[in-house]
């Protein structure tokens, strides 16, 4: 290979808003700039490369007639001020393990999707890509506005796409192999365990709450400790019985993100506290009793304050297994670079959990440094990176269609 893999990070890197990090947003410039840099190495790789109608591209190597296709790919979107590898290494390391590749023949067809959007940065949705493809994409967000008033459905068109046809992007009705995702953990275990690389076993699902706790707004000086019904004492222990339950609940993990206090003055003991309540867990059940717990407790608190408690549930999304076969091959493969199978479950959302509509999903991580995602210093090293095209080949040389 003519230029390393951290140099290919780096110069995909540079597809970006000016300032620190990576800030390449959907349809944009940069977005443009990057599907070249990609087009020019999925080319190299022998792949025909075309945009898909809702901003996704694809890479495709043909398979022997009639066979199915296996897909891999991530998104090329970053947060901004994000890193260079969360999303784009995941475009990058398959069209690589497919250049090695390139002269030996395969029993499937093998399409390496760049996808637009997973970061949901720009608009307030997310996985258009995957979406499309997987048949679940709600049209309805195409009205949707970013911050500069232009709608996705202006974006997408200006961007040469026509996303009325969109519909027709839906593979649910093709013979699709499965989906495979590399991406950075995110998280702190495989750099803790030493080990390169992670075979998923499932994407944690997901609860979401809104809770408005309301007491009484007073005068702070007037009114004597006992008499208070202050709403953001209440949210406080509230705060910490989500620390403690999580925490002792093996496994889950439970956080309150974000307080609005009201009327929010110095002067005033608060009124009112609205907050955010995220819980995640690697099984569906025990998810269930964390958020029962939790509410539970949060009752009882309202309650000795004297204040009044609203709890909404306003997202849910069970847990995303990954394909047993998937992780069979990729743990087999991953033999050849360390010692020891690593399996650990993804508490963050990925592009295979919309792909996981359409098809079996499977998915590779490999260590960064010091678990740091969404920022600047995001790091993975060239031998991880290497190690993990390594795998990447094996495994699509293991995989067998009919099995
Ligand atoms: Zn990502």
């Amino acid at each position: 290979m003519t230029a390393s893999i951290s140099t290919i990070m780096a110069s995909l890197a540079k597809c970006s808003q000016p300032g620190s990090g990576v800030t390449r947003l959907p349809f944009t410039d940069q977005h443009r700039q990057a599907n070249a840099m990609i087009t020019a190495l999925m080319e190299k790789a022998g792949l025909h490369v075309s945009l898909d109608d809702a901003g996704t591209l694809v890479g495709r190597r043909q398979g022997p007639e009639g066979a199915p296709t296996l897909l891999m790919g991530s998104h090329q979107d970053s947060v901004r001020n994000g890193g260079r590898f969360d999303g784009a290494m995941g475009i990058i390391l398959p069209i690589l393990a497919l250049t090695d590749l390139k002269d030996i023949e395969l029993p499937f067809a093998v399409e390496v999707l760049a996808f637009p959007d997973e970061e949901g940065v720009r608009f307030p949705t997310t996985l258009i890509g995957s979406r499309a493809i997987a048949g679940s994409f709600d049209m309805d967000v195409l009205s949707y506005h970013d911050a500069d008033g232009i709608s996705l459905r202006q974006a997408m068109q200006s961007f040469g796409l026509k996303p009325d046809n969109i519909p027709q992007l839906d593979r649910r009705n093709s013979r699709i192999l499965g989906f495979v995702e590399v991406h950075i953990e995110q998280g702190p275990i495989l750099e803790d365990m030493n080990m390169p690389v992670g075979i998923v076993t499932s994407i944690a699902g997901v609860d979401r709450f809104t809770i408005s706790i309301t007491g009484v707004a007073n005068h702070a000086g007037t009114i004597p400790m006992e008499k208070r019904k202050d709403a953001l004492v209440a949210a406080s222990e509230m705060v910490l019985a989500v620390n403690r339950l999580a925490t002792e609940s093996n496994g889950g993990k439970a956080t309150v993100g974000q307080l609005g206090v009201f009327p929010n003055a110095v002067n005033v003991i608060p009124g009112q506290v609205d907050m955010t309540l995220d819980i995640r867990f690697d099984n569906d059940a025990s998810r269930d009793q964390l958020g029962e717990d939790i509410t539970t407790a949060m009752v009882a608190i309202a309650a000795e304050h004297g204040t009044e408690i609203v709890i909404t549930k306003t997202y849910s999304q069970a847990v995303t297994p990954c394909d047993a076969v998937f992780r069979e091959k990729l743990a087999e493969a991953s033999r050849q670079v360390q010692p020891e199978t690593i399996e650990l479950s993804s508490g963050a959302f990925h592009d295979a959990s919309a792909m996981a509509d359409l098809c079996s999903v499977g998915m590779l991580f490999v260590r960064c440094r010091e678990g740091i995602s969404h920022h600047p210093d995001e790091m993975v090293e060239e031998e991880d990176m290497a190690r993990a095209v390594e795998v990447l080949k094996r495994f699509l040389l293991d995989l067998d269609p009919d099995n």
